[in-house]
């Protein structure tokens, strides 16, 4: 019998593991903010998950952050900018042995959730699968994709990876997991900020190669600064190459910014800025485009954190 998993944040990916994990009939908690969502939640009668143009509500138990049941293993699947907040406060649940899976996009809330737990483990993910919420407690499942998981601390994968064979979650562990999330990280570095700045979907940054270029030039050195050289080989090419494939889709920063939410640029490009910094290494364009991407979120009345 698997031991139950705490899903922290039913949003967009929280609800997408949820479901599939609650429809092979694992045992799934959800962990809410406060009583006001939990009782939204409970009048809702589940979290429904549309697949291929198909809804099917599951109704998964469900708890508040102050609930008493203890935990185990908890999927963190907050934003980058909450997860060590919402983590924070559940310390006292958390067993000293627990296993904490943290979806967060980024680099750095990682880091600050694990050192609020230091004899925890913290399984770090990179996943490209696709998921929006079209209404409170229902998600749409929108791209298939893969989730990569791994642990900087130890080789060794989790049992319960069979749980996630047994939920139809694509994965696979990897041993390099700061690598993937390294290389995903300047991807978005390269793209995701030109289109909030030029209001573009990805494909419009054909006509911004020369910045593109520049930009992956630096990243590249940063890359083999912060020694991860794996993360940094042939990263031009590859971001060339996502900007043609997904030529017609707008970024999800884009997406972040049109719909008025905070983005999660401290874990993205603020960090890979002050990773140069740390370094004493000089990347006037990369700088100079966070300065401007903070500058048009302020414009919009967004954090520029
Ligand atoms: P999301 O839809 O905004 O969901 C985040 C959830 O966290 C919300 O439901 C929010 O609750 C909840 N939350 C925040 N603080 C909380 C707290 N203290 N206690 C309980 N719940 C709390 O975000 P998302 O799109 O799933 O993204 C999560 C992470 O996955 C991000 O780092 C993102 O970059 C990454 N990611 C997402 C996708 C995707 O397709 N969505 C793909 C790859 C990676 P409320 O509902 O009450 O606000």
């Amino acid at each position: 019998m698997s031991s139950t998993w705490h899903v922290l944040g039913a949003g967009s990916l929280g609800s997408l593991w949820a479901t599939r994990l609650a429809r092979a009939g694992l045992p799934v908690r959800l962990i809410l903010r406060d009583a006001a969502r939990l009782a939204a939640y409970e009048a809702s009668g589940g979290l429904t998950l549309v697949e291929q143009g198909q809804a099917h509500r599951f109704a998964i138990p469900a708890q508040t952050v102050d609930a008493a049941e203890p935990i185990t293993r908890l999927l963190v699947a907050c934003k980058a900018y909450d997860a060590h907040a919402a983590v924070a406060q559940l310390l006292p649940r958390l067993s000293a042995d627990a296993e904490l899976i943290l979806l967060q996009n980024g680099l750095g809330s990682q880091d600050a959730v694990a050192a609020l737990l230091p004899s925890a483990r913290c399984i770090f993910a990179s996943s490209t699968e696709g998921a929006f919420r079209e209404a409170d407690w229902r998600v749409v499942f929108a791209g298939h994709g893969f989730t990569w998981l791994g642990d900087v601390a130890q080789p060794l994968p989790p049992p319960w990876l069979e749980d996630l064979a047994q939920a139809g979650i694509p994965h696979e562990w990897n041993t390099q997991i700061l690598t993937r999330l390294w290389r995903k990280l300047a991807l978005n570095c390269a793209i995701n900020p030109l289109t909030v700045l030029y209001d573009c979907r990805n494909g419009g940054l054909l006509d911004h190669h020369c910045e593109v270029a520049t930009l992956c030039a630096e990243l590249t050195e940063l890359l083999q600064c912060c020694g991860q050289p794996a993360a940094a080989e042939e990263l031009h090419n590859e971001v060339q190459r996502v900007i043609q494939a997904t030529a017609a889709n707008y970024s999800s920063m884009y997406q972040d910014v049109a719909q008025g939410r905070r983005t999660e640029i401290s874990y993205l490009l603020g960090y890979a800025c002050a990773a140069a910094a740390r370094h004493h290494l000089s990347l006037p364009h990369l700088e100079q485009l966070r300065e401007r991407l903070a500058t048009h979120l302020a414009n919009h009345g967004l954090p520029v954190d």
